[in-house]
């Protein structure tokens, strides 16, 4: 059966004080990835693509461009992730602290454990970052006739796009897709913080408002005198919602708003998609779904972006032809 994520009301409608932001709004849908076992036929962060046998699999070929740190094999990432999850799943049931047994311990590599920097020379496979199916996604958005969004990334630090992973996008009909791609290749390594677990996702559609500094002047310093007397935060519980999500707007608290305009066409560009750390920031967040106590971890995907912020994809709404864009936030 499949489990629903809700996110709770906010603590105040923001519009009754002031109607103004329904001119500053969109709707955004939260993905709730959580992990489960995603086959091509379904949604999923990190689970496999459906992908056509006879189309080439993506790979980055930046070799000596990437910033290099810790390398692991995907093969070690999944086995260490298994580690983990059996230890602290050991130490639930029993009540015995937390700690690894010592066969364990001997597969963990150590902390500063990486793989020959050279292995980023070979072609790099893409990984799967999210497919979406128009069906499941509310906000979802792509060229007419298509039914299903892929999103990929180089999982490695790109210094020319912020030291992030590097994405891609590709929409297809899936029902063209008639000859399945049995097995996605992998890449001999990859940065331990971009390989999603696989998960399934939740879709939920909610209302979101602009970001504080992208708002009218006026309304802005209105909204932080009312923020003031109420000790409502407009920022952190009432505008934007944290965690993977389709749509919507960026949370821009870590720089400040700086203009994406497409590198084709210099069209402004809409959010698309968002790649976060965490689905909420700290236990009395409230964007935790209903249905996650209150010690659930806000960590779902294994993903990391930076010290913990999100990856915003953006597109030109010219054409879904022109390059997407990335901010990191
Ligand atoms: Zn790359
Ligand atoms: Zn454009």
């Amino acid at each position: 059966m499949a489990m629903t994520r809700t996110t709770p009301p906010r603590p105040v409608d923001i519009t009754e004080t002031f109607p103004q932001l329904r001119e500053h709004s969109t709707t955004a849908t939260r993905l709730h990835p959580r992990p489960g076992t995603p086959t091509t036929a379904d949604s999923s962060v990190g689970g496999p693509l459906l992908w056509p046998a006879g189309e080439p699999w993506p790979v980055c070929t930046e070799g000596a461009d990437h910033y290099v740190f810790q390398l692991r094999t995907p093969a070690s990432v999944r086995r260490c992730r298994e580690i983990y999850a059996a230890a602290w799943a050991r130490s639930q049931a029993s009540g015995v602290p937390y700690g690894l047994t010592e066969q364990e311990r001997a597969e963990v590599p150590a902390y500063d454990f990486s793989e020959p920097h050279d292995l980023v020379e070979q072609p790099i496979a893409l990984v799967p970052v999210a497919q979406l199916y128009r069906r499941d996604v509310p906000d979802f958005a792509g060229p007419d006739g298509t039914d299903l969004m892929q999103v990929l990334w180089c999982p490695l630090d790109h210094p020319d796009e912020g030291y992030n992973p590097k994405v891609r996008l590709y929409w297809r009909s899936s029902a063209e897709v008639t000859r399945p791609l049995d097995a996605a290749p992998e890449p001999p390594v990859v940065s331990d913080a971009y390989l999603p677990l696989g998960c399934v996702v939740h879709p939920e559609q909610i209302r979101e408002y602009q970001y504080g500094d992208l708002l009218p002047k006026d309304l802005d310093a209105r909204i932080g005198a009312w923020e003031k007397q109420t000790g409502h935060s407009y920022q952190y519980d009432l505008s934007l919602a944290p965690g993977w999500k389709v749509g919507g707007f960026a949370n821009w608290s870590l720089t400040d708003p700086h203009p994406m305009n497409c590198a084709e066409c210099g069209a402004s560009m809409t959010l698309l998609f968002t790649a976060a750390s965490a689905e909420w920031h700290g236990q009395v967040s409230s964007w935790r779904p209903v249905e996650e106590p209150s010690d659930a971890s806000p960590g779902t995907t294994d993903v990391t972006i930076g010290r913990g912020y999100a990856l915003y994809v953006f597109r030109c709404p010219v054409s879904f032809d022109h390059p997407p864009a990335t901010a990191m936030q």
